[in-house]
């Protein structure tokens, strides 16, 4: 196994690994180890050029070291990424993942991501100890998705409070795009405090279900984002805030758990230009990383002192948007502006211990 360094600005540790034996090209970055070890997913995919993985594997990394700060985890920001096709999976090549990131002596720790599922992280498991949310009879935290929604709903009540003064989700219209792990989870615990839900879904068969079950109201995925709602809640996918689909949209607030909602960062200013208050996707969807960074304080995972932490969102969240009113920031700038006011003070505080 060949492990080499890439040298890029602005990042701790870029590390590439080749292994002829079991065919593994991966690359490690670890963006910021300020607040804690750098903790980030495993994605694979067949990208046509190393620059390529390259590129997608700083900017998440560094995304995770933002999300990770204002969500106050206690761990830094890192991501690591596989080039190949995932039908080419092997044994061999998770052994190989779990002992590369084993050279990283804990600084990295993996996490499932794109095409990589808790069986590939159980084989990587067999390297090295840095390997998070893998299933709650071993130990670990187990699925993040029912915490990533609950955490979404804390993040619902202070973006309530903000437009409408109050946290009263009764009466209040829920328009939900994907109601899958999160969605579908969100959509309940929506439901259960008296607010009126509608769901959408390419998945047919997942919207007649949860109908059935629950009585949402269904629109069709096509033309939902002109649905008038109150809140409009992404639960599927990214980019969908854009240049086409922002004008239509007819609610006060776009607060949901998809990840990368903005086509482009200029679109939060888009939003606030008609007026719509946008929660940023990664500090209102930090409930499942929340839980996973509990595995690795003192003591051990603890599911109660997860949930108390998670319920931070709601305050985070409140810290977003008097920071954006307070210096006239659109509020992914102001999230952005929170997560390097708690970098500076990690630094500040590590600069004083040493
Ligand atoms: P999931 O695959 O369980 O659910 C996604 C749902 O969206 C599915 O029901 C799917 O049919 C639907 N969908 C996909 N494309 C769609 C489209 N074009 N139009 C309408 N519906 C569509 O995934 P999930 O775990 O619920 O995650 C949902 C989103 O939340 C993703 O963006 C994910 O990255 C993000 N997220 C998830 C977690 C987590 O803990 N699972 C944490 C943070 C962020």
């Amino acid at each position: 196994m060949d492990i080499s360094e890439i040298q890029v600005d602005g990042y701790e540790r870029v590390a590439r690994c080749r292994d002829p034996r079991s065919g593994l090209h991966a690359l490690i970055a670890i963006h910021d180890t300020t607040l804690g070890p750098a903790l980030g997913g495993l994605r694979m995919l067949p990208y046509a050029s190393e620059d390529e993985a390259l590129f997608d594997v700083l900017r998440l990394a560094k995304g995770m070291t933002y999300k990770s700060a204002v969500a106050d985890t206690g761990l830094g920001g890192g991501k690591s990424v596989i080039l190949g096709d995932p039908i080419k999976k092997s044994r061999a090549l998770f052994e190989a993942m779990g002992r590369f990131v084993d050279a990283m002596g804990g600084r990295y720790i993996t996490a499932e991501d794109m095409n990589i599922g808790i069986a590939d992280l159980e084989i990587v498991r067999t390297q090295t100890r840095w390997v998070s949310g893998l299933k709650r009879e071993s130990g670990s935290s187990g699925n993040p998705s029912p915490y990533t929604a609950w955490g979404c709903l804390q993040g619902l009540r202070a973006v309530l409070e903000e437009v409408w003064s109050a946290g009263d989700f009764r009466g209040k219209r829920f328009l939900l795009q994907g109601v899958g792990a999160v969605g579908g989870r969100l959509a309940e615990l929506l439901k259960e405090r008296g607010a009126h839900v509608i769901i959408c879904d390419i998945n047919a068969a997942r919207v007649k279900e949860l109908q059935q079950k629950h009585g949402f109201e269904a629109v069709p995925d096509e033309g939902h984002m002109s649905v008038p709602c109150d809140v409009y809640a992404p639960c599927a996918r990214g980019a969908t805030l854009n240049d086409e689909s922002i004008p239509l949209l007819r609610c006060k607030a776009v607060a949901g758990c998809a990840n990368n909602q903005l086509r482009e960062p200029r679109h939060a200013d888009v939003l606030r230009q008609k007026g719509i208050l946008y929660a940023p996707d990664y500090v209102i969807n930090a409930g499942g990383i929340i839980n996973v960074g509990m595995e690795f304080v003192p003591g051990g995972y603890d599911e109660a002192k997860s949930m108390a932490k998670i319920d931070g969102i709601y305050g985070a969240l409140k810290r977003v948007f008097a920071l954006s009113k307070e210096h006239d920031l659109n509020t992914r700038e102001a999230a952005e502006q929170l997560a390097e006011m708690r970098l500076k003070r990690g630094r500040d505080e590590n600069a004083k211990r040493r």
